[in-house]
């Protein structure tokens, strides 16, 4: 079944490692609503069904949204697809917008899943990373969630910050888990090119972000997640049983998907199209009935790249059956002769035709997938 991916460009203030699109400025946010409710309808062929089985708001803060500006989008999508009676209905959310008002009118829109980007519970870090929000509402966020009977929360923290010490990562670890949140995904910090943050560590404010701090960082988080019950079934993703991210596992095992608003992806099995990063842009064309996107056919080799790059992430690993089956034979004998030297240094487990990352692995997961491409 395919999903829906829904980007809502706003937010308060940028975090200072974002490199998201999304504009401060919430001038416009009419306009863009009006746009978003035409590409959904211009969109509705695109997929080749009308079945939704998950749906995300993601961002920018889609927190933003009223419970009437949610209304209105879901009137506009029950109009073009047939959304699924279970389907999972995400909406991700900053904690300072969670008060208990809004959550109390959320309970009465379609969403039953938020993603709260918590990052940290101290304040320090917070406010070097210039996040909205301080520890006291990201604590109260999921307790307000909870009370109204949001079962079905995950939340985001980061580690590898140079201010976080060992003991902090672990502390929020355990304040995490004593939360009773189903799902945690977590992410080392990256310093990404024209950012705040990277201008701070080009100009000595803030230390760059140190590799081997990292790394034990994630060996605490692996420990700390496995005695808590939480199943690593992505290298970034937790979840107590059965609470994996719907959404997010389709991504990574190539379902389809729409992605509507500006800078949104999409992906239907053949081509991949991203709309345009310009929110001006984007409504102006919208304003003509125009979408506005890049598309690429994908290559049998493009296509395989890419699945092993997301499948080898997972907790279902990389299938040499699959390769074989969707891209060829040829596919599957390359990706296990170039797999050996990591099944030799214990950093690819090959087991009944699959391939999957050892713990050792994980931390070198990008390089070993990028080492199994197929170079055209
Ligand atoms: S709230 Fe999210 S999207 Fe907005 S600036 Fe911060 S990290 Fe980026």
């Amino acid at each position: 079944m395919a999903g829906i991916y829904i980007h809502i460009p706003f937010c308060k203030q940028a975090c200072n490692y974002c490199d998201f699109h999304f504009s401060t400025s919430l001038q416009n946010k009419d306009a863009f609503l009006k746009a978003l409710k035409r590409e959904i309808a211009l969109q509705q062929d695109y997929l080749g069904t009308k079945n939704i089985s998950t749906i995300y708001f993601g961002g920018g803060t889609p927190s933003l949204l009223t419970q009437a500006e949610l209304l209105d989008l879901f009137e506009t999508l029950n109009k073009h697809f047939t959304i699924d009676a279970n389907a999972e209905i995400t909406l991700e959310a900053n904690p300072d917008d969670l008060t208990e008002i809004k959550i109390r009118e959320l309970k009465s829109t379609p969403v039953n899943r938020f993603s709260i980007g918590i990052q940290s519970f101290y304040d320090e870090d917070l406010k070097l990373m210039n996040r909205a929000h301080n520890s006291a509402e990201a604590l109260n966020a999921v307790k307000f969630a909870q009370d109204q009977g949001f079962e079905n929360l995950t939340i985001d923290l980061i580690y590898g910050m140079p201010t976080l010490t060992e003991h902090k990562w672990r502390n929020n670890l355990q304040i995490a888990f004593a939360l009773d949140v189903k799902h945690i995904s977590a992410y080392c910090l990256t310093v990404e090119p024209k950012t705040a943050l990277a201008q701070a560590v080009k100009t000595g404010k803030i230390k760059n972000v140190d590799e081997q701090q990292s790394a034990e960082q994630f060996e605490i988080m692996l420990e700390g997640m496995r005695a808590n019950d939480f199943v690593q079934y992505e290298i970034s993703n937790f979840c107590k049983d059965g609470f994996y991210s719907r959404h997010n596992s389709n991504y990574w095992l190539k379902e389809k998907y729409l992605g509507v608003g500006p800078s949104a992806h999409s992906y239907n099995g053949i081509t991949r199209q991203w709309n345009v990063s310009n929110n001006g842009l984007y409504i102006q064309s919208l304003e003509k009935n125009e979408l506005n996107f890049e598309s690429e056919n994908l290559t049998i080799a493009q296509r395989y790249n890419e699945y092993v790059l997301t499948s080898l992430r997972t907790i279902w690993g990389t299938s040499l059956e699959q390769i074989k089956n969707n891209y060829g034979e040829k596919f599957a004998k390359y990706c296990l002769q170039e797999a050996q030297k990591y099944i030799a240094s214990n950093d690819l487990l090959f087991e009944e035709n699959q391939l999957f990352l050892t713990d050792k692995g994980k931390l070198i997961a990008d390089k070993i997938a990028s080492d199994l491409f197929e170079v055209e």
